[in-house]
């Protein structure tokens, strides 16, 4: 495996040979395991790495953070931290341990135990490889199940028949994994998969992981896909029971892509979508009030994730016919839009069957959205209006001047506020 290593970027090189010394010093012996080691194979560029060490993973990351300069997060429940490199790459550092599931679905039980062990309780053989980075043995590959074999003849295999009862999530890391890197799940692990699906268990599983899954499953590259594959494999009732994988439900999803790509490519400046938002509440565009709320509540979503999630379902048909009006003036557009979410309005953008309304969302994104004026209050002062709550309306009324007559500058902004009634409010 040196060779594979000597082929890395230079950063991670230097992360290996730092850890390197530390097992020497810690006399623990470290290895780089999971999705790491599998996308090295794979010649896939991963800037997350995970160790696993034969001793104290905690003082091992504390180390390892000393000499790089990184910042650490600790996870004393699980033995577990995280390094965080001024350059971004992240290491994920745990001690080797052992894991037993009291009942289908349970948390596992864990205690500490060598790399074998630690392997023994990973999802598929293809993340299940690690390499030894300690002085002693460096480079040597460990391979007890086969993955690397696996991964060459494009197979996703479980390592032990009760894999995914005792941990159902596993079912929709298989699609992923099949999904992103074109594999195909071996006929016994699909069997079993299908037995499990049987026994209900995606619906005994703590909602949050399925949750967390889904999120990431929608962060995919191509998360259509993703998402035809999970409906046609095990539906999509297990996530919300009125889901049904309509055809039209897949519309929805690439119209929302289409969108998403013309948003990135034509305001790089603006903040990054958060994409896989815009997929779910694509999903659940039939949902109504009621059933999205139960929804958020059940699978936990955060506040800001539950609002926009909501926001939605209420601003679609009010957007939809306003915008659609031919003679809407620019600030009205703004004062629709601005309150909502940029993955809100790029929904609707998706999902409206209107030009006008697509053609106002654009105009709102490339002129009306983050409008300043450069009046203040001092200015208004210097106009002998008195401070006050009329300070607020002269403001927002000038805002909306701005945006319908779009003033160049300042000077156009005083000549407005003085045709207002000043004598109102002096
Ligand atoms: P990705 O490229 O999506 O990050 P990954 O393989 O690195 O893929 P992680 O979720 O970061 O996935 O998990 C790291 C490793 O931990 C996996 O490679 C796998 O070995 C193990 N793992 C993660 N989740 C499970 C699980 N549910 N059951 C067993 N092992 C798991």
């Amino acid at each position: 495996m040196e060779k594979y290593l000597r082929l890395l970027p230079a950063e991670l090189k230097e992360v290996i040979s730092y850890a390197q010394n530390i097992s020497g010093q810690l006399e623990y012996r470290a290895y780089l395991v999971g999705g790491f080691v599998r996308d090295l194979i794979l010649d896939v560029p991963n800037l997350d790495m995970d160790i696993v060490v034969e001793g104290d993973g905690l003082k091992f990351a504390e180390a390892l953070c000393n000499c790089m300069d990184g910042k650490l997060t600790k996870h004393r429940r699980f033995g577990t931290a995280t390094v965080i490199l001024p350059n971004k790459i992240k290491i994920d550092v745990a001690t080797a341990r052992k894991e037993t599931y009291a009942h289908p679905a349970a948390l596992p039980v864990v205690s500490p135990g060598d790399i074998r062990d630690d392997l023994a309780r990973r999802d598929f053989t293809i993340n299940a490889m690690a390499i030894n980075i300690s002085s002693a043995g460096f480079g040597n590959f460990i391979d007890f199940f086969h993955g690397k074999d696996d991964l060459l003849l494009k197979r996703i295999r479980i390592l032990h028949d009760l894999s995914f009862i005792d941990d159902p999530t596993r079912i929709l890391r298989a699609i992923r994994f099949e999904q992103r890197y074109g594999l195909k799940i071996e006929p016994h692990t699909y069997s079993l998969l299908r037995q499990a699906l049987k026994k209900g268990v995606l619906e005994k599983v703590d909602k949050q992981r399925i949750r967390d899954e889904m999120i990431l499953t929608l962060k995919e590259r191509e998360p259509v896909k993703y998402i035809k594959r999970i409906s046609k494999l095990i539906g999509l009732s297990f996530f919300s029971p009125k889901l049904r994988p309509a055809q039209a439900k897949f519309l929805y999803l690439a119209k929302a892509k289409k969108e998403i790509a013309w948003f990135k490519k034509s305001f790089p400046k603006k903040r990054m979508l958060d994409a896989w938002l815009i997929y779910l509440m694509a999903m659940l565009k039939d949902a109504d009030r009621a059933e999205l709320l139960s929804l958020c509540r059940k699978f936990a979503f955060r506040m800001g994730e539950t609002k926009r999630i909501q926001s939605y379902a209420h601003a679609f048909n009010k957007a939809d016919t306003l915008l659609a009006k031919k003679d809407i003036a620019p600030s009205k557009v703004y004062q629709l839009l601005e309150p909502l979410s940029y993955e809100v309005i790029i929904l609707i953008r998706a999902l409206t069957r209107k030009k006008e309304v697509k053609m106002n969302i654009e105009d709102f994104f490339r002129v009306y959205n983050g409008t300043r004026i450069h009046v203040n209050g001092d200015d208004l002062k210097s106009l002998g209006i008195k401070p006050g709550p009329a300070f607020k309306n002269i403001l927002i009324k000038l805002l909306y001047a701005k945006i319908d007559y779009q003033f160049k500058s300042k000077e156009e902004e005083l000549a407005f506020v003085r045709t207002l009634s000043i004598k109102k409010w002096s």
